[in-house]
């Protein structure tokens, strides 16, 4: 059965923008799933350790029939694919994927947290995310309206337009 997941993207190294078509390409053959919908990217201002250059971030939907952990496993074989060397914890890196939602499941092992443990804190993954899902009630039972509507827009500057896929 197919699950409707939505995946953060992030990248300040390499020609950040460009980094995020190519990881949306290789999302649209991910195995086993449906490309759904692109956010806006967004340039961002970095988060952690200091002297990082800017991010550009965006989230996209899709729908899969992979289990949490094969698409974890998916995703950090295309961050790997795309040089993703993990040193400082939050430091600079060519791209990230974190699994935002994966349906309505709440999930906490070792290696995943889902819903992602920073998700509402984080202004750069809750604007486009509600550029492609302002309608959806997380597991919680919280709504996205309610969570954006106290949220500024510092530091989250919109770069491009979305992308709606053709199912
Ligand atoms: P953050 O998770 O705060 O955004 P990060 O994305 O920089 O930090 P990574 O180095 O990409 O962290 O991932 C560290 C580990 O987080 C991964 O090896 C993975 O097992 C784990 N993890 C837990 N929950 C998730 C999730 N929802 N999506 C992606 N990775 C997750
Ligand atoms: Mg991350
Ligand atoms: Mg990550």
């Amino acid at each position: 059965m197919f699950v409707t997941s939505y995946i953060a993207l992030g990248s300040n190294l390499d020609e950040p923008e460009r980094q995020l078509h190519r990881a949306n390409t290789t999302l649209k053959s991910l195995p086993g799933s449906h490309f759904l919908k692109a956010s806006h990217f967004y340039r961002t201002d970095p988060v952690g350790p200091v002297g990082q250059p800017d991010y550009v971030n965006a989230v996209v939907a899709i729908e899969t029939v992979l289990s949490p952990i094969a698409l974890l496993d998916a995703l950090q074989a295309i961050e790997n694919d795309h040089g993703r060397v993990r040193s400082l914890r939050w430091g600079a890196r060519a791209l990230d994927l974190d699994i935002l939602l994966y349906g309505n499941e709440i999930i906490e092992t070792e290696r995943l947290t889902i819903p992602h443990k920073e998700m509402l804190w984080r202004n750069f993954v809750l604007i486009p995310l509600a550029d492609i899902a302002l309608d959806i009630t997380l597991p919680t039972g919280q709504s996205l309206k309610n969570i954006i509507q106290d949220i500024n827009g510092n530091g989250v500057e919109r770069l491009s337009d979305c992308l709606i896929m053709e199912k």
